[in-house]
């Protein structure tokens, strides 16, 4: 048993090295570490995370409302909530009185649960009344609608032996009840997975979308469980992990392109969620294949189609061998669903990477989904993407408009987008099995937590990142408590400075790991987190050597200007086209001895209510040059990148560079050409 206790500690604690312990100006020591993962033994006493014999959650999530957004975060939600999102009825024909949802006879599926998931928890974390009684409406609907068998909703999904849109439903009840309690949602869940649990193996996920998302039911079924300890759920946990399509074995293979499921395997919203799927079942099996298998596929899809900034992947409907340049788009869904999978990988390892890798979309991608106001989107984003025009002549799998900024366009997404910034909202903070809280994602933000002993803290997190280069924390505490607080050190920081009370720790903090400060905390503590960013290019090899520019956490696209022209819509809720009105078949001329150098630092302000806009651009560099004139528009869209160095005898140019998350029309993959 002691060495069993002593392997667990050592897995744990895989980089922990005691660095100082002394005390500063309050006379207070600090104990500091840096740690890879956060300590899975013990058992966090204030909130609920995984029960035996299921693996320990390094990271806990926080009840919804624990965290309450600030500054740019903050005015995402408040925009979401005054643009589409907060007034979608207006809109969809999904979310009228004659839905599935409420009339129960009708037609109901995916599109209303999407909204609500998202909806909800924009309630709950603004503490908006008027969203939350409007959430509570669906859900009342949907609770009391259960069966004698357990079943519930729209008739038609039973009819169809389709439990896709439940799967939404449950994730909609489970931020229902962590924000209010409601007693109904135990009872209610436990029943319907006992219909589940009765379902003959071939009615259990027996085909289409639910087979590849049985990872979402899963999850559910584990929340519950964590809540009730009832066994029979991991019964129904092994079967549904066994229904589910394979996503254990390889993805990319040979011979499943064959199968008849290949193009759903393909699609990119499934990729996006289906690819964690053997981490959850991790949970139950403790067996490392499955965490292999995530990051197995994770890499064989980016290695293929992510080779490009910004977090994404083109698939546009499907990822499709050959289309791999980073003007191939992905979809708004895609985005989302990445974030969230990242954010529950995050809780169920504890690995740092799934933070770096969920902050990549949301502050790059994810952004330009959406026009400023939040109050139209499009289905399909590209680091590459020169017009956002309602043509539909691209080369992309699907045809029609795609591009284009539309309020009542874009069915999935249009509802699904909504779950976007709320979960990576409650996600920046987490709590930790040592009764400690962990800054995993970095947004500002306030939250209040119970840590060591039950003693209530509230945090404040003062910073522009992704737009700044600090983080200031405040504790405020009514009486001082002794917890370990565990900072994340992103990959791409490599001098990373920790200052506490006025006093630089000298702190050795690598990168992609935590660095774990434990002391009695008291009132007015203060923490600043220097993370300063350098100015990197990263070259594609698999691209013909084009590159891009990254600083910190940022992508950084050339700055084209925009025409928005109104082409549709109403006047409440007009759509949009964005066309360019400069040129943007530029190379990047670098200095081959060190191509960093080329590229200059302009200015840094603070972010704007709306940051993400090319005017409000918070940081701006600047690159030298040329124009290519072979590079060509084919189809609307910026010609397949040309292999680097490119011949041209255009002049140099001085060009402007903006984060990749503030332009909607942007070219972040650049060709090189000649330095001098
Ligand atoms: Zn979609």
């Amino acid at each position: 048993m002691r060495y069993l206790i002593l392997a667990l500690v050592c897995a744990a604690c895989l980089l922990a090295v005691r660095l100082t312990d002394g005390a500063d100006q309050k006379g207070q020591k600090t104990d500091i570490s840096m740690i890879k993962i956060p300590p899975t033994i013990g058992q966090n006493r204030h909130y609920v995370s995984n029960k035996e014999p299921l693996a320990p959650s390094p990271l806990i999530k926080l009840p919804i409302g624990a965290i309450e957004p600030k500054g740019w975060l903050l005015s995402q939600l408040q925009l979401m909530r005054n643009g589409f999102t907060g007034r979608l009825k207006e809109l969809s024909k999904f979310l009228s009185s004659g839905s599935g949802w409420l009339t129960l006879k009708d037609k109901g599926w995916e599109e209303m649960p999407y909204w609500l998931k998202g909806f909800g928890d924009l309630g709950y974390i603004l503490k908006d009344q008027t969203l939350i009684a409007e959430a509570k409406r669906w859900l009342d609907e949907a609770l009391g609608s259960q069966q004698p068998d357990g079943y519930f909703g729209p008739a038609d999904n039973k009819k169809n032996q389709d439990l896709w849109p439940n799967m939404l439903m449950l994730f909609c009840l489970q931020s229902f009840h962590e924000a209010t309690g409601d007693k109904r949602v135990i009872p209610f869940m436990t029943k319907y997975f006992r219909y589940e649990l009765n379902l003959p193996p071939d009615r259990l996920l027996p085909g289409s979308w639910q087979k590849l998302r049985g990872g979402d039911n899963l999850e559910s079924v584990y929340w519950l469980y964590n809540r009730t300890g009832e066994k029979f759920l991991l019964d129904l946990g092994r079967r549904l992990f066994e229904r589910t399509s394979d996503w254990t074995s390889p993805i990319l293979t040979a011979d499943r392109d064959k199968k008849l499921e290949a193009s759903q395997f393909y699609h990119g919203v499934n990729i996006t969620m289906g690819f964690r799927q053997p981490g959850d079942y991790y949970q139950q099996s403790k067996d490392q294949k499955y965490l292999e298998a995530v990051e197995r596929n994770y890499r064989q899809i980016m290695d293929e189609y992510g080779q490009q900034p910004g977090g994404m992947f083109g698939a546009d409907e499907n990822i499709r061998a050959g289309y791999n340049d980073p003007r191939q788009g992905a979809e708004t869904c895609s985005m989302v669903e990445f974030m969230y999978s990242n954010e529950s990988l995050l809780k169920i390892t504890g690995d740092p990477r799934y933070a770096e890798r969920c902050e990549e979309i949301a502050f790059n991608s994810l952004p330009a989904a959406l026009t400023p106001d939040l109050r139209g989107l499009h289905y399909l984003t590209a680091p590459n993407l020169i017009s956002c025009d309602s043509s539909g002549d691209h080369d992309f799998q699907n045809g029609g408009t795609l591009v284009s900024y539309d309020p009542w366009n874009y069915r999935c997404c249009q509802h699904n987008v909504a779950f976007g910034w709320p979960y990576f909202s409650e996600h920046l903070w987490l709590a930790t099995q040592d009764n400690g809280l962990a800054a995993v994602l970095y947004a500002p933000s306030e939250v209040t937590a119970k840590v060591a002993d039950g003693s209530e803290v509230r945090i404040s997190e003062d910073t522009w990142y992704p737009f700044g280069d600090f983080i200031d924390l405040t504790v405020w505490t009514t009486t001082p408590a002794e917890f370990p607080l565990y900072l994340r050190i992103p990959e791409w920081c490599s001098n990373a400075k920790i200052v506490l009370n006025g006093e630089d720790l000298k702190v050795q903090a690598q990168p992609s790991a935590f660095v774990a400060l434990r002391r009695v905390w008291s009132n007015g503590d203060q923490i600043r987190l220097e993370l300063p960013p350098k100015i990197e290019v990263k070259t594609w090899t698999k691209l013909g050597n084009t590159v891009s520019v990254r600083r910190g956490p940022l992508w950084y696209s050339l700055k084209i200007g925009e025409r928005w022209n109104r082409y549709g819509g109403t006047d409440e809720w007009p759509a949009f086209e964005i066309l360019p009105t400069t040129s943007w078949n530029y190379g990047l001329a670098l200095n081959p001895a060190n191509p960093a150098s080329s590229i200059s630092f302009i200015a840094q302000k603070p972010p704007a209510y709306q940051p993400f806009t090319p005017e409000a651009a918070p940081i701006i560099l600047r690159a030298k040059a040329r124009r290519i004139p072979l590079w060509k528009e084919e189809k609307r869209m910026a010609g397949e990148l040309p292999a680097s160095p490119v011949q041209t005898n255009e002049p140099l140019e001085d060009i402007t560079l903006i984060p990749m998350g503030c332009a909607r029309l942007r070219i972040a993959s650049f060709p090189t050409v000649l330095f001098k």
